[in-house]
């Protein structure tokens, strides 16, 4: 076996799991970062290492330090560049893909993102959700609706994907949700999309919409969509596989519903909830099977990095820009997101 290049650590070990692996459950986490109380320096009182999850660098905001997993562990132990290369690449087997599951459970890296989140959670997410399924679909879900249809997602779909809809913003204390009390849960309004695995409810992720009812604009720094608090990363799309013998990998979730819609005959259709996600190992083992897995990730810089990244993880991977902004975008011009799906295979 090849011996790994930095970068190809880096794409499959995402820092998050390095520092959880040496220092235990953040103590905060706020949107795409993930707080500590830095080791690098005296620090008791508020956490002051960030870990920036779209970055995968950490940063200390009292004391400066900064990098990367190398950084990380060159710091950490004062040893050299060279020293951590090998470090990673012996310490960390998750890197060849069949002896992933019981090497790499056994070594350290037990996160608790592998599991879905508590039971408590998801009785909540799952009251929320069918509260929205229901709004969806009565008087109060009519901005919802719209959305889908500007979409292409016809109802069938919508409801095969449990989606949903929340007419207002809600706070809700953490504790509710099996949280820290201190923390807060917001519920914005928008089109709730939720991510099952089996039967577990693992992530909801809610499409914001403004006050005039329609979804908000991509502004500078602020995202377009909230993930609830308390959510686990997980492959999106897994339960409606249907043993397909290619895999599309989309983007985000509506990508993946409305390819579904009009391609599942062709490909089994997955996401990892954004471009710059890593792939888990533990969801990299049903990848494994398909013959080939086609990247459609979205034509902006952010979609072009992901996908690249994720080239580096195997062979079977190819590459294709959708021929618009994304999908969706593709049939809202009018393409024929049937045909261009065909294509792909051809
Ligand atoms: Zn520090």
């Amino acid at each position: 076996m090849p011996l790994l290049s930095k970068d190809e650590i880096k794409v499959r070990l995402p820092l998050e799991k390095v520092v959880e692996n040496d220092l235990g459950t953040p103590e905060k986490r706020y949107s795409n970062w993930l707080h500590y109380f830095c080791p690098f320096h005296k620090n008791t009182h508020t956490p002051a290492l960030g870990i920036n999850l779209r970055t995968d660098t950490f940063k200390c905001f009292s004391c400066g330090k900064q990098g990367d997993i190398f950084t990380w562990h060159i710091l950490r132990n004062n040893v050299d560049f060279k020293a951590s290369l090998t470090y990673y690449r012996t310490q960390f087997p998750l890197l060849e893909q069949v002896s992933l599951s019981t090497q790499y459970q056994k070594k350290s890296l037990q996160v608790s993102w592998n599991k879905p989140p508590s039971q408590i959670w998801q009785a909540q997410g799952n009251t929320f959700l069918e509260r929205s399924q229901i709004c969806l679909w009565s008087k109060k879900g009519v901005h919802g609706r719209k959305e889908l249809e500007h979409r292409g997602i016809e109802r069938a779909t919508a409801q095969a994907w449990g989606l949903g809809y929340n007419p207002v913003w809600i706070k809700q204390s953490g504790e509710k949700w099996g949280l820290d009390k201190e923390q807060t849960v917001w519920l914005p309004k928008g089109l709730v999309i939720p991510a099952f695995m089996d039967a577990d409810l693992w992530y909801l992720k809610i499409r914001i919409f403004g006050r005039q009812g329609m979804p908000v604009k991509k502004v500078k720094g602020k995202s377009k969509y909230l993930q609830v608090l308390g959510s686990r990363p997980v492959l999106f799309g897994k339960n409606h596989f249907s043993g397909q013998e290619n895999l599309l990998l989309a983007e985000s979730e509506l990508d993946v519903i409305l390819a579904w819609q009009e391609g599942r005959h062709i490909f089994d259709l997955a996401s990892l909830g954004g471009a710059g996600k890593h792939l888990s190992t533990q969801w990299m083992v049903h990848l494994l099977s398909y013959r080939k897995i086609i990247l459609a990730y979205d034509a902006d810089i952010a979609g072009r990095k992901g996908a690249e990244n994720l080239k580096l993880l195997s062979k079977r991977l190819q590459v294709f820009t959708p021929p618009a902004e994304d999908l969706c975008a593709f049939y809202q011009e009018g393409g024929d997101l049937k045909k261009w799906l065909q294509d792909l295979l051809a």
